[in-house]
This record gives structure tokens, sequence and C-alpha cells, in this order.
């Protein structure tokens, strides 16, 4: 097994050998220091995602770029060597991370209309399709238009589930159902399924040959050998689509549902009242974030499937692909599977929480809520020290402790935020509900 580095730093003519500092820096940067930058570093990746999503709608905020310029330069050479300093500022990038997603929120709703509970298919319909998977609503919307009444279906994949439940998209018919279920099964989904693809943000694989002259970029996104389309004229994926075979009418397995907005919920804070006070909502879990092909990721599922009748799940991002094809049923009318949308929409469960906080007159660290939180990439960072920027206690987090986490920085977040590690579930589960009955 490779033995585990100290740090690892090869940013500057001086690094140790010609090759990289790995056990403490050239400079005098330690371990801890130069691990801290990296976490700084993967949290500002992800606010930047958000970020772009939000400028492709028009939506641009001058003071998270200035903390951007400023937490990029803070990880320069012989510029900052204050551990402390570094845990300051990923709590400001956790902080400048809710006012991107809460920009981003804005820009979604105020172009697309907040989103209302929808029901989604996950069979095929008869016809020429095109599957979209990533993040990008814009992109997705601009294909919608210019597919209307070519008789082409389209379908989303993973994150872009959440999409059908914006009015100003799925008023369009021909938006008829997502395929497949986390970014990972792509390969195998795009094989079986022969239609036109169209990638528009991270979490797109190298793809097989089988698919690549049928696939297409936009955005960010670039793949070797695969057409990428700068700009929203989307009119090769259309012909593409146009050239290959109809797909066969196939009705899914599920019908899944999306779509709850920060108004939905909260507009039945009354019902959720009295069911909690007549202890028949006992606890609320949010259960969410990345997926991974990890085997320890299938902690979610089986966490989930063990829970009390009397809990109610908030999820969100494509972790809850792990999920949301189990019928949890509803508590008088409250689902007790509530999807809240994209990762960038914790924001939406953050808010449900306040609104929840609010109606019992306690701190979120009060409520009968645990947070059981899915790691896979750099926007999960943003989005983890975003809720520990709202002094959020007591996430769980898996499937496994960051790398870059050493044992100074967890015990940091240990202490100060009381930040534990999934086990197993039915021990967890236990910790969970005796220690916070409402
Ligand atoms: S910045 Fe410091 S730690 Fe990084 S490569 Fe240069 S000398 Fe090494
Ligand atoms: S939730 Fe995370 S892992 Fe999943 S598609 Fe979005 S960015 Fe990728």
């Amino acid at each position: 097994m490779a033995e585990k580095l100290d740090m690892f730093c090869y940013q500057c003519s001086q690094t140790a050998g010609g090759t990289g500092c790995t056990v403490r820096g050239v400079c005098g940067k330690l371990p801890t220091v130069a691990r801290l930058q990296d976490n700084l570093i993967f949290a500002i990746k992800g606010i930047s995602a958000y970020l772009y999503h939000a400028r492709e709608l028009g939506y641009v905020d001058g003071e998270i770029d200035a903390f951007l310029e400023r937490s990029f330069y803070s990880t320069f050479t012989n510029v900052n060597f204050d551990a402390e300093d570094f845990v300051k500022l990923a709590i400001e990038a956790g902080e400048m991370n809710v006012r991107t997603m809460k920009l981003l929120k804005k820009a979604h709703i105020e172009t697309y209309g907040e989103p209302e509970p929808a029901k989604v298919q996950t069979g095929t319909v008869r016809g020429h399709g095109i599957i979209v998977t990533g993040h990008s609503l814009k992109a997705l919307g601009e294909l919608l238009k210019q597919t209307e009444g070519t008789g082409i279906n389209v379908y989303t994949h993973s994150e872009l589930l959440p999409a059908h439940g914006y009015p100003g998209l799925k008023k369009y018919k021909h938006l008829v159902g997502n395929l497949g279920k986390a970014w990972f099964d792509q390969k195998e989904l795009f094989s079986k399924c022969p239609v036109a693809i169209l990638g528009t943000s991270n979490c797109v694989l190298m793809p097989r040959e089988e698919y690549r002259a049928r696939m297409f970029t936009t955005g960010p996104i670039k793949l070797p050998d695969v057409q990428h389309i700068a700009g929203y004229d989307y009119t090769p994926v259309i012909e593409k689509a146009r050239s290959l075979p109809e797909l066969e009418e196939k009705p899914g397995d599920v019908v899944l549902t999306t779509g709850f907005s920060t108004s939905t919920v909260l507009s039945l804070k009354d019902k959720i009242k009295e069911l909690v006070e007549a202890g028949k909502i006992r606890h609320f879990f949010l259960v969410g974030g990345c997926d991974s092909p990890l085997r320890k990721a299938e902690y979610y599922r089986e966490f989930v499937q063990q829970l009390p009748q009397d809990t109610v799940v908030i999820t969100l991002a494509c972790g809850k692909f792990r999920i949301n094809n189990l019928d949890l049923g509803d508590i008088e009318g409250i689902p007790r599977l509530i999807d809240v949308g994209q990762c960038n929409d914790s924001i939406v469960a953050i808010e449900i929480a306040e609104g929840l906080a609010e109606l019992f007159g306690v701190g979120i660290n009060e409520l009968p809520l645990t947070i059981v939180l899915s790691w896979m990439e750099q926007k999960a960072v943003a989005i983890l020290w975003s809720l520990l920027s709202l002094g959020v206690k007591g996430i769980y987090l898996g499937p496994i402790l960051p790398a870059w986490v050493n044992d100074d920085i967890l015990n940091v977040l240990k202490d100060n935020y009381d930040l534990r590690m999934i086990g197993n579930p039915e021990d967890d589960l236990k910790e969970m509900l005796n220690g916070r009955l409402p």
C-alpha cells in the first residue's frame, strides 16, 4: 500500500528535490497548513461551479468574486503560513457558498419559476430522444426550446432530475422523464440507450466508444473526440438525435417525485407542527449529497430503510438515487421522502431547517433533525463548510473521511462542530434518535 504523505505541494521552484514537498515545505509551510490550503481550494472550486451556473443565467456577485481572488491568493507561495487563519477562511468560504447558492436559487426561480412537486416517469417514450446530464438548467432550457415541435423527446439524467419541478421547464411536453440513477451509471445507460447525449456540467465520465459519436458537451465540459458546443445552439445534437433509431415505448419501474421548494415545504408548517407535537413525527433526517460507487455508500440506503415510520427524510443531490425509489409513504399527508433538488439546493434544505427552527422557537441544533451527508467532490466540500459556517453541529459524514483531513484538522472538526463519521446504520440511528428526541 502507498505510504500516506504528510503533505504534497509542488507549486514553486523550491519544491523538495524538484519533485514535491512531502514532509514540510522548503518554504517552511507545515503539513496542516498545506492541507488546509487544499481544503480551501476544494471549497472554492465548489463555489465556482455554482457561480458559473448563476452567471449562465445572468446573475453575478462581485463580493463572491472578490472572496475567490483573496482565497486563491492566500494559497500562493510565501503568503500565509497561519493554520488558524485557513480555518477562518474555510468558514468564510462556507458563508460565501451560502451566498452563492442563494444567488443560483434566485437565478433558477426568476428564470424558470419556483419548483413544484412533480411526478417524473423513468421509462422511455416511442420516438427519437436526447438525454441531458449534469446540472445546467440553462442548457436544458435552451435545448427544450430548440427541440419543441420536432418530435424529439428529452430525458434528464442524474442531477437534472429536479429540473422537472420548474414550471418554465416542465411546461415542455417533450420533457418526458428521467433515465438512470447517479452519475456513475452513465456508461451503462448511454451505451444501452441509442440516443444523442448532452453533457452540461461536472460528473461526465470518459465515454465508451459505443456512444462517443453521439455524445456532445457544452459549457465547461470537454471530453476527448466528443463534439463540443460553445454557446447554446444545439443544432448538431438535434440532427444527431434525428439520425438515430427511435426508442421503444417502455414504462419505467418507478415514478419519482421531485420539486419540493422552500415555500412548498414551509406551507405545510402548521401541519408539521401539529404532527410533531402529537408525537406522530419524531425526527427529521437530511440524507443527501453526492453519490459514488464506493461500497460504503450502500450505507445511505440501508440507513433510510431502517428508519422508523414516524420519521421524515429530506434529500437532495445525486445521493438521493440511493433512496428515491423507496416507497416511504406519508404521515397524514406529509411525504416521508422530500426531494428538494440538486446539490446547490442545499440552500433549500437550510431554509427549511431555519423555518422549522423558527416554528419551534429553537436553534437549528435543538431541532429533532440529523444531517447525514455523503460527499464525493468539491461542491460537497463547499456545502459542508456552509453548514459549519451556520453553526450546524453533529453532522454525520461519509462515505469516507476526506483524504486531506489529518488528525489536527479532524480534531478541530470534532471539537468545534461535533463532526462524526458514519459507522453502521443501526448504531448510528440509535445514537441519533436517543440523543435528540424532541
Ligand atoms: S510553496 Fe513551499 S511547500 Fe510548496 S512547493 Fe514551494 S517550497 Fe514547497
Ligand atoms: S451531487 Fe455531486 S456527485 Fe452528484 S452529480 Fe452533483 S456534483 Fe456530481
